[in-house]
């Protein structure tokens, strides 16, 4: 019996299912069969929005259009603040991204808001969800080792992510999410406005410098990037997810050369 509720248990971990919501568990077996939101729709009402896929519902008319709406939402309230401060709580109250259902925490940013050294990942892991900060798990502590290389912490640095809400089970952001997501995180590196701004990965640098190549063809150059809402053109360069290093430590000399070239762009720029 231990056995099996060991291997339900596992089964349940590899298919994403890591974390509990509810205090108590729920008996679905012994819940009512017909979907307790069709009940109480009247026949007139509008259809409820399909799933949300990764492709962002595009074959779907209603849920592009219900997308459309909570962008233009999220685009709204995050122009409406004018600090990093009411942007922070313009993200922890944004109803529009579902990720927040299952997530413990907000993860919004850590580090130096006025340093000139920007970073951006991809999405909280297991413990950021857990502590409200980004970048405090194992790839975090690599990526604090990566900083300490070039004489930088958190106090002289600003860390967030393209995501405010853990992707259930670290899967991959969908494009709807980021989506949702891009317009906070476009005014908060407008409000910051770091002298140097660094994608960390390829999902946060295809995202931000609107490329579609990988992260190998993007590390290791410069680009401008200009968010909405900023005055000026932003210093941007990509490097590897200190994740991936994790996984493939051979690359580290390449994002040893990168963290070089953006200590010396910060030193004469
Ligand atoms: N990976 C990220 O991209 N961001 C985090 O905050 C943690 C892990």
């Amino acid at each position: 019996m231990a056995g099996d509720a060991r291997e339900a248990l596992r089964w349940l971990t590899d298919c994403g299912v890591d974390e509990t919501i509810d205090e108590t568990p729920r008996n679905r077996f012994t819940a009512p069969t017909a979907p307790e939101q069709s009940e109480t729709r009247s026949p007139e009402s509008p259809p409820m929005p399909p799933d949300r896929r990764s492709d962002g519902g595009a074959a779907n008319p209603v849920s592009l259009a219900s997308t459309a709406l909570l962008i233009a939402q999220a685009k709204a309230c995050a122009g409406a603040a004018s600090s990093v401060e009411e942007l922070a709580n313009a993200v922890a109250s944004f109803e529009g991204c579902a990720l927040r259902k299952t997530a413990k925490n907000t993860v919004f940013a850590d580090g130096n808001p006025a340093a000139d050294l920007m970073l951006v990942g991809e999405a909280p892991g297991a413990e950021e969800d857990r502590r409200g900060l980004p970048f405090v798990g194992a790839a975090g502590h690599l990526l604090d080792r990566m900083l300490a290389a070039i004489d930088r912490d958190r106090t002289s640095t600003y860390i967030s992510n393209l995501l405010f809400w853990r992707p259930p089970g670290n899967r991959n952001p969908t494009l709807e999410e980021i989506a949702l997501c891009r317009p906070f995180v476009e005014r908060h590196i407008a409000l910051v406005a770091p002298r140097v701004l660094v994608c960390v990965g390829g999902v946060s640098a295809k995202t931000l410098l609107d490329r579609s190549e990988g992260i190998t063809r993007l590390r290791g150059r410069w680009y401008e990037v200009r968010p909405e809402g900023a005055d000026r053109p932003i210093t941007t360069t990509a490097i590897y997810h200190p994740a991936y290093l994790l996984r493939q430590p051979a690359q580290k000399r390449h994002a040893w050369h990168d963290l070089r070239a953006i200590r010396a762009k910060l030193e004469i720029s």
